[in-house]
């Protein structure tokens, strides 16, 4: 991870542009909380409002979306945490409208590591 190294913006607002299903359904999230009990996570962190599902997406993919991919390294360094310490992929939160949350976390992670944000464990393979 280097610091010091642009973000590629225009990079991720292309990524961005591959799923942009996903742009729509974090519009019609409508915060209501119902996934949240079925993030074990959550339930176990005295419930935290970060570890909630929707939370981690918002404050993740949703702002990659809204601020149309211009994102500085704080930024992705901040979502990090969301990311990777927050969620395992584990697919257990339900949505009633749908929204599959763990996809969602699971594209903002490979956005991140487009731009060498990563944890150490999950280093991509680079020639
Ligand atoms: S992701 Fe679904 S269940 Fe969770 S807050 Fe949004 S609409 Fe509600
Ligand atoms: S995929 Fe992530 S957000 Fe969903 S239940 Fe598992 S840990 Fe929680």
């Amino acid at each position: 991870m280097n610091p010091e190294k642009p973000v590629d913006q225009n990079g991720i607002r292309e990524m961005l542009k591959q799923r942009k299903n996903m742009e729509v359904l974090l519009s019609v999230c409508a915060s209501c909380g119902m996934c949240a009990e079925s993030c074990f996570l959550y339930v176990n962190k005295d419930k935290d409002p970060t570890y909630m599902p929707s939370y981690k997406a918002i404050h993740s993919l949703g702002k990659m979306y809204r601020k149309k991919g211009k994102v500085s390294r704080a930024e992705l360094e901040e979502m990090r945490e969301l990311i990777w310490d927050k969620c395992v992929l584990c697919t257990r939160c339900y949505c009633p409208v749908g929204i599959s949350i763990p996809s969602m976390i699971a594209w903002a992670r490979s956005i991140c590591r487009s731009q060498g944000v990563f944890k150490e464990y999950d280093q991509p393979n680079v020639a």
